[in-house]
């Protein structure tokens, strides 16, 4: 099994799907923004650091993050989905040192970005962060609670709209360069990720398959 890693901007659904796939296919989820906000709930002043850049909206240095990566991942024994990382063309040649002798596809969420700050105002996530919801295309069955663990739904403070609009701004200028970085390298598989979550599903399957 192929090591994954997820691109697209910020609401495409790479951790929806990260969360289905990992349950249908034995790959181990990794998000560097969830390892970002479990430092972030120690309360450690560098968490406090980290929780400013992150309501900000901005990236948390490469270094940063990358330490945090390489502290989390055994590459030995596991197949991960890498979900948030990399989000610029240093990082993804660091990923790509990472993954040296080891075989992986690159998967970009392609969506419509006009579509998307609609699209994470109404994301609500269960406050271990865990399940992802969104009010209008994937609601809980009952108002403000997890289908699967009853815990309260909120809000992540970067998905309010005046820092989604600057999470944009930062991903056309951050990331968007990277996906030509990986297209050159004739690595790139697109999903339509407009679609909906079982097609977006089947789209990836295929890639696998
Ligand atoms: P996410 O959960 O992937 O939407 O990430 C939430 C926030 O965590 C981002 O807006 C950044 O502030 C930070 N973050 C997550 N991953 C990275 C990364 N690879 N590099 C820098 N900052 C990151």
């Amino acid at each position: 099994m192929k090591n994954l890693i997820f691109i697209g901007p910020p609401g495409c659904g790479k951790g929806t799907q990260s969360n289905i796939l990992k349950d249908a296919k034995g790959y181990t989820h990794v998000s560097t923004g969830d390892l970002l906000r479990s430092e972030v709930s120690k309360g450690t002043d560098l968490g406090r650091k980290i929780s400013d850049v992150m309501e900000s909206g901005e990236l948390v240095t490469d270094e940063l993050v990358t330490e945090l990566l390489k502290a989390n991942i055994d590459l030995s024994s596991k197949q991960y989905i890498f979900d948030g990382f990399p989000r610029n063309v240093k990082q993804a040649e660091i990923l790509d040192q990472i993954l040296e002798g080891s075989d992986y596809s690159v998967i970009y969420f392609k969506v419509d970005v006009e579509n998307l700050v609609g699209r994470i105002t109404n994301r609500r996530v269960s406050s271990d962060g865990k399940h992802i919801y969104n009010l209008i295309s994937n609601p809980p069955k009952e108002d403000g609670k997890c289908d699967q663990t009853g815990q309260f739904l909120i809000q992540r403070e970067d998905d309010k709209e005046e820092v989604v609009r600057n999470r944009m701004d930062v991903y056309s200028r951050e990331t968007e360069p990277m996906i030509d970085f990986y297209r050159s390298k004739n690595i790139l598989e697109e999903v339509d990720a407009e679609k909906s979550i079982e097609s977006v599903t089947e789209q990836i399957e295929r890639v696998l398959n």
